[in-house]
């Protein structure tokens, strides 16, 4: 019998095998299709094989079912109880194949036909599992292991087919981004952060329809191809879902927020344009910090594409030195003086001045920021060590440096050095820092500022009286002037303006602190003299100057400019 392993029927029955594989029962399928000659070459009446295997995450519902191979009713019309062949063989991950076998009526299987059918049994085993790994190395690249849903290329093949089977205006996409996420891993531990990312996706599943889906993008993004009509209710719920767990002894409840780019998909649309101008949504909503749902507008795009533009110029811009640091003048009010300036930088682009909120918010999103205040800071050493060798006498110039630099361990240093390189001592800077609300960094700016004071270097707070934790900041940090923001000032001089008692009583703190006060944004003589009478009396405003270029600030310098 061993003839029927090397004929040609089994070569062309294997073949067939081969080629048609990405799961078990496809591949089985395959053999009931093909095995007939053998079988009955083997006087086989019936053949038959079941598996089962256990749930997986590619598999959460495991794998079972028996099938038929063959069956010549005619020679055997009842399939016996017991069986005549039975082949059980464990698939590895404590799943089972079963291969069964019984021969035609009357007949008993010889020892050869026997060995064949084991043979056969071992093919069908063999093949099912390569059949089984293809599918799952191919649903591996294709899901997202943690959650089960589609990772990104999985879920794009299937918004693709989603969205060739139907009109593409019926849809809404949705960019996702969990906006407490991380809150929930530092506080409650990674293993609470992945159910709850479990539980958010199954939900999400659960509420989606059959045409609909998510996919999981990477660590808290996540895609939502949602009907249009379905869209409101799914938003309103999974931007605000309440969750139940209980994974410790005692059961926990908390709250999955999210931001969400909405975008109405168009017909014509690709999966790429729709998932970019969702994102740009997502994008907005997130810098907005007023709503974390932002739907789509064309507005948008074009901001996009601005930005896009001004992060990729930036790096040639600063090679080819396009940024210029204009001074604007601080002045006492008393003694109608210059008494400091703030160092403000424009970038002169293909001809014209770009104001700084223009580009400098970018910078700070992407990191770049830092480069730019470095290259500020060079260039206002520079100034100062030339007004110098021209027997001018500086005065301190204030700095501004964004937050991103308080992560950097050598922040602090590169100040020092900068200074060292040119020579300029520590009376002719001041640093301006924001407030920080991410305890991290508020420990690395009370230890930044504790070296610069060591150093003799002013720092100042910008921008005070903005934040949420204004007055900590005049506890906590060592800094040594306070810029009351300009917002503070608006509403000096109008009726019944509460502003004017806020702003006394911090300028009577800061002054028991033994700190220098600075108003900023003064623009009117009514706001002059309210600080005067408060004894605020350094003020930069437009009343006096504008930001001026090096030319025009020399002049306020050397006296040529009187105030
Ligand atoms: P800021 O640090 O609060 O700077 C003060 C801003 O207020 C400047 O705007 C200044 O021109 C403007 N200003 C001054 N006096 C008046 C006034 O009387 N009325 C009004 N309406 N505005 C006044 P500018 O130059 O457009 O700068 C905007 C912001 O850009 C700055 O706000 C600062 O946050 C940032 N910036 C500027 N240069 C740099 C820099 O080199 N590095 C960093 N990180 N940020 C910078
Ligand atoms: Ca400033
Ligand atoms: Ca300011």
């Amino acid at each position: 019998m061993d003839y029927i392993l090397c004929s040609d029927d089994y070569s062309l029955f294997r073949e067939k095998l081969l080629n048609r594989s990405d799961s078990s029962m496809e591949l089985f399928r395959a053999v009931s299709e093909s095995i007939e000659t053998i079988a009955r070459k083997l006087n086989a009446g019936f053949i038959g094989c079941g598996l089962m295997a256990p749930a997986t995450p590619l598999a959460p519902n495991g794998e079972n079912g028996t099938m038929t191979l063959f069956h010549d009713k005619n020679k055997l019309p009842q399939i016996p109880v017991k069986s005549d062949f039975v082949q059980v063989t464990p698939t590895g991950e404590k799943g089972f194949f079963t291969f069964i076998a019984h021969p035609v009526s009357g007949h008993t299987f010889t020892e050869d036909e026997v060995k064949a059918i084991k043979l056969i049994g071992m093919d069908c085993f063999t093949l099912g599992g390569r059949a089984r790994l293809i599918g799952m190395v191919q649903k591996a690249s294709t899901t997202d292991l943690m959650t089960g849903a589609p990772n990104q290329s999985g879920f794009i093949q299937f918004a693709n087919t989603l969205l060739s089977q139907k009109k593409r205006n019926n849809y809404v996409g949705l960019f996702i981004n969990l906006k407490n996420f991380k809150y929930i891993n530092k506080s409650m531990g990674s293993q609470v952060g992945d159910t709850a990312l479990k539980i958010y996706v199954n939900m999400a599943r659960a509420q989606l329809k059959e045409d609909e889906c998510i996919g999981r993008l990477g660590g808290d993004n996540f895609f939502v191809l949602v009907n249009k009509e379905n869209s409101k209710d799914f938003i309103d719920k999974f931007s605000n879902l309440s969750v139940n767990l209980s994974l410790g002894p005692k059961p926990l409840s908390f709250r999955i927020q999210a931001r969400m780019g909405v975008y109405n998909v168009a017909e014509g649309d690709s999966i790429d344009e729709l998932m970019h101008n969702s994102s740009i949504a997502l994008n907005v909503a997130k810098s907005l910090h007023r709503d974390d749902i932002a739907y789509f507008t064309s507005d948008m795009l074009i901001k996009a594409i601005h930005q896009r533009e001004i992060s990729t110029e930036f790096h040639n811009a600063i090679r080819e030195k396009e940024f210029i640091v204009y001074y604007q003048p601080k002045v006492n009010l008393v003694t109608k003086e210059l008494c400091g300036s703030e160092a403000l930088v424009r970038w002169l682009r293909h001809k014209t001045i770009v104001p700084p909120m223009d580009f400098i918010p970018i910078l700070e999103r992407e990191g770049t920021i830092c480069n730019l205040d470095f290259y500020v800071f060079e260039q206002v050493c520079c100034d100062i060590q030339q007004w110098i060798s021209e027997g001018i006498d500086p005065v301190r110039t204030s700095v501004n440096f964004s937050k991103n630099h308080l992560s950097r361990p050598d922040f602090a240093d590169r100040i020092l050095s900068t200074m060292a390189k040119h020579n300029v001592k520590s009376q002719y800077i001041e640093i301006e820092l924001t407030e920080v609300s991410d305890y991290d960094d508020s420990v690395a700016m009370q230890n930044f500022v504790d070296t610069m004071r060591k150093n003799n270097i002013s720092v100042s707070i910008d921008d005070f009286g903005t934040g949420y934790s204004t007055l900590n900041v005049l506890k906590n940090f060592n800094v040594n002037v306070i810029k009351l923001d300009k917002s503070l000032l608006d509403n000096i001089g109008k009726d019944k303006s509460q502003d004017e008692v806020v702003v006394k009583n911090v300028v009577n703190m800061a002054r028991e602190m033994n700190k220098e006060v600075i108003a900023e944004g003064v623009e009117s003589e009514v706001q002059a003299e309210f600080l005067k009478g408060i004894n605020c009396t350094n003020v930069q405003g437009f009343l006096f100057d504008k930001p001026l270029t090096n030319k025009d600030f020399k002049k306020r310098l050397t006296g040529e400019h009187v105030y």
